[in-house]
């Protein structure tokens, strides 16, 4: 049998289904916005505490304009400005640089903050803390330090059988901002197996714009044979859409920082590439990576929506008082 030949009209049409919402989230823009205002305002060098947010293009032009990061309060000068990540810090970090006469902004998330203050809350009932999170986050550690007697970390559904509370009728749990949804209410599910009586925290803590670029990659996901996140490999949020990609049965997904590290040879055989951002990754790298599907052939690009984003916070008020008390550079 002689199969008919490919032509224009019978290929299969080659496309981009752009997730939405993607990229940016109100943390992430106050959190770069702050670090760019105090160089406007103060000039170089202006110190950060930590990645400002996970991602390395961000990073890298914050450093080019001026930014030092640094990873502890003793390598900033006395007396110098210096700026808290959006992933929280623990109050022995406000304290040392109290010590060190630093000037400090905080650009924690409020959505964060929120959890810190949920984690001060409960210990001050005296409940254990059940914490599901990644060991080793920054943003983990920053909740830990609220009350490291009350929390005992829980690294998904497989820690939960090691866990030990002290009275297990005085339990709650409280969540990092970037996890899996799915992951995390099977971990809950599991403590509350263990311990009947845990005690939820008041709203969700994975916010909002984590659960949307979820939900976002859920929705394109059926149609894609191939999902590429850009995002860098410590950007918890961004992890996560590869493995929700994966999870829900996208044939491959892939994780970029930059357009140059996509593989042409992801494209073998695909149709539909499915291409979304974290929370940290500012748009024009999204572009960078359609600019390059395009020349492979992916010029036609639909974008799906699946949530409507208005959330904005107003910058760190630290910023302002700085602002107000100091002079203006030179
Ligand atoms: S990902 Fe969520 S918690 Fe993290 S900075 Fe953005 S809004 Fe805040």
């Amino acid at each position: 049998m002689v199969s008919a030949p490919v032509t224009a009209e019978s290929a299969p049409r080659k496309r981009v289904l752009l997730a939405a919402p993607r990229g940016y989230c109100a943390g992430v823009d106050r959190a770069v916005q702050t670090v760019e205002s105090a160089l406007e305002r103060f000039g170089a060098p202006v110190y950060v505490r930590k990645e400002i947010v996970h991602n390395k293009h961000v990073v890298q032009t914050l450093e080019e304009r001026g930014a030092v990061f640094v990873e502890e309060n003793d390598e900033v000068p006395e007396g110098a400005l210096v700026i808290f990540s959006a992933h929280g810090v623990a109050p022995d970090v406000h304290h040392s640089a109290k010590n060190r006469n630093l000037r400090t902004i905080d650009a924690t998330c409020p959505l964060v903050t929120k959890v810190h203050k949920e984690a001060v809350r409960f210990a001050e009932e005296g409940y254990d803390i059940l914490l599901i999170g990644h060991e080793g986050h920054e943003e983990v550690i920053g909740t830990t330090g609220e009350a490291p007697e009350h929390i005992k970390l829980v690294d998904g559904p497989d820690g939960v059988d090691g866990v030990e509370v002290r009275d297990p009728a005085k339990v709650a749990w409280l969540s990092q901002t970037t996890l899996s949804v799915d992951e995390t209410q099977q971990t809950v599910a599991r403590l509350k197996q263990r311990f009947p009586l845990l005690l939820d925290p008041p709203s969700d803590d994975i916010c909002y714009a984590t659960q949307n670029r979820q939900i976002a990659v859920k929705q394109i996901a059926g149609q894609c044979d191939l999902l590429i996140v850009v995002g860098s490999k410590n950007s918890s949020n961004s992890v996560r859409l590869v493995e929700v990609a994966l999870e829900v049965g996208v044939p491959a997904s892939y994780l970029v920082d930059f357009a140059e590290e996509v593989d042409p040879a992801w494209f073998e055989g695909v149709t539909t590439v499915g291409l979304t951002s974290g929370a940290s990754v500012p748009e024009n790298l999204v572009q960078d990576v359609l600019e390059l599907l395009a020349a492979h052939g992916y010029g036609e690009v639909e974008e799906v929506r699946s949530a409507q984003e208005k959330l904005l916070f107003a910058l760190p008020h630290e910023l302002k008082r700085l602002q107000a008390s100091e002079p203006t550079r030179p």
